[in-house]
């Protein structure tokens, strides 16, 4: 079973507080579950760029685990199109899209794709100092393109649309893979100890260092951090011995590592 086909069939049957958040360029949907309730209110994301669909699996464990304190919105898929790319290949595009898609990628084989189903990077396309970042390119590519402008595409305005209407308290990112934690995106000193005191706290729990990213802006966390002044985490996890995209063998280290991840951060929160 593809990863989508995973996803969708776990969203179907679990009885829970759940919506479909968007559709993808492709037409594929984009789920949201919710476990507990109240506050802390966090959304938790995954997958977002392509190559990384394993963390699919760990929102599934995730979802499982529950929080003890507040609630969490699970957005276990949010690049579905960009999954199945690296997943399967250009078979899982539109037929109208494959030559396109090729002339993008510059091969037939697509498991190292990161971007959405037209070459925009979801995770640079963030209204947050937006095209400013070291490695940004500004043409259709399997990583690292902005888009024609923040919000150009249907997937990051789908999760900005729904992050606007929880409010929450914090958000948590989780991509692959190198086993580090990034909390940092300018904040004013009082944020920047919060947040830091809080990034800590998923230390603790992963074993995962804390980190400063080098000239990255646009991301979700960024957005959420600089626009939402709230807490927001990106988490790369899985070993960097692994190679992208990472499969089943990395699974269990990374549910190991971080299936307490949500809970700790929902009870250290601060209402
Ligand atoms: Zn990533």
């Amino acid at each position: 079973m593809d990863v989508y086909a995973y996803i969708t069939d776990f969203y179907q049957r679990t009885k829970t507080d759940k919506q479909i958040i968007g559709k993808t360029l492709f037409g594929r949907s984009m789920y949201a579950l919710k476990c507990g309730e109240g506050r802390p209110v966090g959304i938790a994301q995954y997958a977002m760029h392509g190559r990384e669909y394993i963390t699919a699996k760990l929102a599934i464990e995730h979802f499982k685990r529950g929080v003890a304190r507040g609630s969490v919105w699970l957005v276990p898929l949010v690049n579905p199109d960009g999954a199945l790319l690296s997943e399967i290949g250009s078979s899982t595009a539109p037929e109208t899209q494959r030559e396109y898609l090729l002339s993008v990628n510059g091969k037939t084989d697509f498991s190292l794709w990161k971007a959405n189903g037209r070459g925009v990077d979801l995770n640079v396309n963030f209204a947050a100092r937006w095209g400013r970042g070291a490695k940004n390119v500004f043409h259709p590519s399997s990583e690292n393109y902005v888009g024609e402008k923040p919000f150009s595409e249907p997937e990051t305005r789908a999760l900005k649309v729904f992050t606007e209407t929880i409010r929450p308290d914090y958000t948590i990112s989780f991509h692959t893979k190198g086993e580090e934690i990034y909390w940092r995106f300018f904040q004013p000193k009082f944020e920047q100890e919060r947040d830091r005191a809080l990034a800590e706290v998923i230390s603790q729990a992963t074993g995962y260092p804390l980190k400063e990213a080098q000239g990255s802006v646009g991301g979700y966390k960024d957005w959420c951090v600089e626009t939402l002044k709230i807490p927001a985490f990106t988490l790369e996890v899985g070993k960097d011995e692994y190679a992208h995209p990472l499969g089943e063998d990395a699974l269990k280290d990374i549910i190991e590592k971080n299936i307490d991840v949500l809970d700790v951060l929902s009870k250290a929160y601060q209402i």
